[in-house]
């Protein structure tokens, strides 16, 4: 395998990103002139050394003073809700809203339909211990699950659901989903901030 081959199946590794596409990233990276290829190099390091995740939440976020990301350590934020959402990017959509001012978890992923082993694909065990610790600590008082409109979000909703009874009934949690305000096939990471605002309202 050649360094062109070698770079190609790297690339392809990346989300959506097929063989002819990475081909192509390849012979732009090619045409480019050495500086732009060191300065790429060295931006890809430094989101490995200088991005932390937040421990609470999951979040990636850059500081060297804090080890909580910015909402977890914020005395602003209202420590008796906690909203579950899929990645990175819905968090963005929905502090752009203004209508949220609650704790964050990030589940990173969702559940497939058919699938024997979920636990591999979000974080089940990370979200159980965080709201323990959270009805203990801060007086957690509402869960609101918030995971796009489509089959699989509204799967890891019901299994979420069914995860979290125990500890739920037992604390009399309140636990609500986003869903109602949405329309079906809506991806939190793209709806505006109207739309997020009337599925809180909505909230059920
Ligand atoms: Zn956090």
């Amino acid at each position: 395998m050649d360094n062109i081959e070698k770079l190609t199946q790297k690339f392809k590794e990346f989300p959506g990103i097929g063989e002819r596409q990475a081909k192509r990233f390849v012979y732009f990276l090619l045409h480019k002139n050495p500086s732009y290829v060191k300065e790429l190099g060295d931006e890809i390091l430094s989101i490995k050394n200088k991005i932390k995740q937040c421990p609470s939440c999951y979040l990636f976020f850059q500081n060297d003073n804090f080890d909580l990301c910015e909402v977890c350590s914020s005395s602003k934020t209202d420590k008796t809700s906690l909203l579950i959402i899929e990645k990175d990017a819905d968090m963005e959509s929905i502090k752009k809203s203004k209508t949220y001012n609650g704790m964050y978890f990030i589940l990173g992923g969702l559940v497939p339909i058919v699938t024997k082993d979920t636990p591999t694909f979000i974080r089940i065990k990370e979200l159980l211990k965080t709201v323990e610790e959270k009805i203990k600590k801060d007086n957690l008082k509402e869960i609101v699950i918030a995971l796009s409109l489509n089959p699989q979000g509204e799967h890891t909703d019901m299994y979420l659901r069914e995860m979290l009874s125990p500890i739920i009934n037992k604390y009399q949690i309140k636990i609500v989903s986003l869903g109602r305000g949405l329309s079906t096939g809506t991806e939190l990471e793209y709806s505006d901030s109207e739309t997020i605002k009337n599925a809180f309202k909505n909230r059920s």
